[in-house]
């Protein structure tokens, strides 16, 4: 109540002594709208941040995270059931669309040390007496590990990132028909176990070391947030880097007896059995390795010198799978636009978690929940979006985004003609505001967070977030960085349900979510309860009650611009930058002959078109609302704008994964959700294959020049309006 009184005195004084416009104008314009439109917007976002309320995303995470809700289990539709009601009580339009993918359910998973010493591994997460929800009532595994029944030596291989394998190589130690041991870290879980599968590993273990995120970081659950003893990381393997979504329906929405592939032929189920374990599981298989002394950066938090191997400790690795499809439920709730029903704002969050979930995902998805009760209290005091609003609690995402992707892919053709932009949120914690998404939204971003408070220092959460991307920043970028006085957003990789709307329809996208000071001990563990949520991260929920103002804001201001809040400047200055970080990659390499020239050409043709938008743009405040909702040139420029990303997308799709249209954005083939920009070029390039990344020069080139050819019809036709 005190921080909410503070806020509004700090807006009168401003609004008085500042810019001299109305009270309740913060800073002098929003992106997007006319001068004379200004004031009654803010105004109404106003009224929309006073609803989220911290009592209520309290009750609803109770609710859903109080028992395990894996998708496709009854308990994933539970929560759906849950939601919609929710949505339904408060007036909103939702509804479940069902679609079905393949996901496997473990129905043996035994893993033995059979030499020297023999040891059956627990995989087992027991039940904490201080938290009868911790209860271990999802098998621990590896969503789309491939069945096996083998027997090996065990090598232990750090990260088992692509560098650890090399490192293998230097040592002369050979993983063909090697069960590995790597820990969780470094890159994405789905990585290891394919780099361990095409350098001939029959099988993988993934474990926890207590250096990462137990013991050693820490005091673990319940003490401290760290991940106890027979904790352990469930997760996908899918190899999401070359399509997401159900395994069997690449491309196209997955319905309930619809085509779909043999499994045989599906590219991103694993080939080999991989399983997660713990650290108490993984010492007594590390105490029996011999070989060489691993690496010092090999080197776990476990009380016992690292070796590598191989052997002499083998195992006896049993894992096998039901292969059923199984149904999925997305919640959609639908406010329809008044005057531009046909161009959407969507904003999701998934609802599915591998055990109760907290933390992941239910932080986020509450958050959502309080998003939409907002909206609802607008619409009842009167208030009817220009654009139309779509709000989705996605299904299935741990296992590969299957929910949002098949419902991406079931609407492809209508969501590249309508949707405008896609926001995602995950789990959230405390700390400051983590953005990111595409460049041409940066600004429009930054003036939301500008105008959102944090509820421990009472600033706008702009404030902490420019802090923090600026110190995230390269150590050669950091000057420079702390000179642009904009809110540098990151691009995206993938790791969330943003990835089918950005990456494979190139659909605008902005990510958010709190976090930084929330530790992440138990990940995908049944030790992400309530419990813990309340203990060590977001306890009060001011923060989700934040990032509710956060999407809200963000989802009315799209919703209600005259002209949609694109800029592209900034994706100019950005590219340049990756033009200028792969110019450095390519000369150390010395029999790569690049030419980025083209390159930088498209990318300078995008900053002029980009500066004539800006141009115009800058005449369009004294315009006033009527006038410029009147006018026909509108729908031409927002067309334009709307369509503007897609123009970043080639429809042959990356090389070795044309699912993947984006050319600027993409996770890492070798990375997983690290992201790699301008992708066909470096990993080219990072690859050795130099042919493909001058090939990348072409599509990037072509990409860049036809949004500024796009950016360029848009200044003509905003100077139409404005002249
Ligand atoms: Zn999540």
């Amino acid at each position: 109540m005190r921080r909410h009184l503070l806020s509004l005195a700090l807006l009168v004084v401003i609004g008085v002594t500042g810019s001299g416009l109305p009270t309740g104008a913060q800073s002098p314009a929003l992106r997007g709208f006319p001068d004379d439109a200004v004031a009654a917007q803010r105004q109404r976002e106003e009224q929309f941040r006073k609803v989220p309320d911290a009592a209520r995303l309290k009750e609803y995470m109770e609710a859903i995270a109080g028992e395990p809700h894996v998708a496709g289990q009854p308990s994933s539709k539970r929560v759906a059931d849950y939601a919609l009601a929710k949505f339904k009580s408060w007036g909103l339009d939702a509804q479940i669309e069902e679609f079905e993918a393949m996901m496997p359910w473990p129905i043996e998973t035994s893993v033995e040390l059979v030499a020297p010493e023999k040891y059956a591994l627990k995989i087992k997460e027991p039940v904490l007496p201080e938290d009868p929800d911790s209860g271990d009532q999802t098998p621990l595994y590896n969503a789309y590990s491939g069945d096996g029944d083998v027997t090996g030596d065990v090598v232990y291989v750090n990260y088992g990132m692509p560098a650890d394998f090399e490192k293998l190589k230097e040592l002369g130690i050979s993983v063909k028909g090697k069960i590995v041991l790597a820990r969780y870290g470094a890159g994405w879980r789905g990585i290891k176990p394919k780099v361990a599968y095409e350098n001939g590993a029959i099988g993988c273990l993934i474990y926890s070391d207590p250096r990462d995120d137990g013991y050693f970081a820490g005091d673990v659950y319940p003490a401290g947030p760290y991940r106890p003893e027979f904790g352990a990381q469930r997760g996908s393997v899918m190899d999401m880097p070359v399509h997401a979504g159900d395994p069997l329906t690449p491309g196209w929405g997955s319905e309930k007896g619809g085509r779909k592939n043999r499994r045989e032929d599906a590219v991103t189920i694993l080939k080999i059995p991989v399983l997660p374990v713990s650290y108490g599981d993984a010492l007594p298989i590390l105490k029996q390795l011999k070989g060489p002394v691993a690496p010092t950066e090999w080197r776990g938090g476990l009380p016992l010198t690292y070796h590598v191997g191989p052997g002499p400790a083998k195992l006896h690795m049993k894992l096998a799978f039901d292969w059923q499809n199984r149904p999925l439920h997305d919640v959609i709730v639908t406010i329809p636009g008044t005057t531009r029903p046909d161009e959407w704002i969507i904003f999701g969050n998934h609802h599915d978690a591998w055990v109760s979930g907290a933390d992941d995902p239910t932080s986020g998805a509450v958050s959502l929940m309080e998003t939409a009760r907002g909206l609802s209290e607008m619409l009842k005091s009167g208030w009817r979006p220009s654009r139309t609003i779509k709000l989705a609690l996605w299904d299935g995402e741990e296992w590969g985004l299957l929910g949002s992707t098949e419902w991406a892919e079931q609407h492809d053709a209508e969501l590249k003609q309508k949707a405008v932009v896609y926001i995602n949120s995950d789990g959230t914690g405390k700390g400051w505001l983590n953005a990111g998404g595409s460049h041409g939204l940066q600004q429009f971003l930054g003036e939301v967070a500008k105008d959102v408070m944090d509820p421990r220092t009472g600033k706008p959460v702009f404030d902490e977030a420019r802090r923090r991307a600026v110190l995230g920043e390269p150590e050669a970028e950091r000057k420079t960085a702390e000179a642009d006085p904009s809110l540098r957003i990151a691009p995206l990789g993938s790791g969330s349900d943003f990835t089918p709307f950005l990456q494979h329809l190139t659909i605008s996208a902005l990510s958010v979510g709190f976090g930084g000071e929330s530790p992440g001990g138990v990940y995908h563990s049944a030790y992400d309860t309530v419990k813990w949520y309340q203990t060590y991260s977001d306890g009060d929920y001011a923060y989700g009650r934040t990032l509710s103002q956060v999407t809200g804001t963000l989802v009315m201001r799209l919703a209600d611009a005259p002209v949609l809040p694109f800029q592209f400047t900034d994706t100019a200055d950005t590219l340049m930058r990756y033009v200028v970080e792969l110019e450095k990659l390519a000369a150390t390499k010395k029999d790569a002959k690049l030419d980025m020239a083209p390159v930088r050409a498209a990318v300078e043709s995008l900053r002029k078109a980009g500066v004539a938008y800006e141009k115009a743009y800058a005449s369009l405040n004294k315009v006033p609302a009527a006038t410029l909702n009147s006018r026909k040139e509108l729908t031409t420029v927002n067309k334009l704008l709307q369509s503007s990303e897609q123009k970043l997308g080639n429809s042959d799709g990356l090389p070795r994964r044309d699912w993947f249209k984006h050319q600027i954005y993409a996770p890492g083939f070798y990375t997983g959700y690290g992201v790699k920009t301008m992708p066909q070029i470096r990993e080219g390039l990072e690859e050795g294959r130099y042919t493909e990344a001058q090939g990348g020069v072409r599509t990037v080139s072509a990409a860049v020049n036809a949004l500024a050819v796009q950016v360029d019809q848009a200044a003509q036709a905003l100077q139409q309006i404005v002249k």
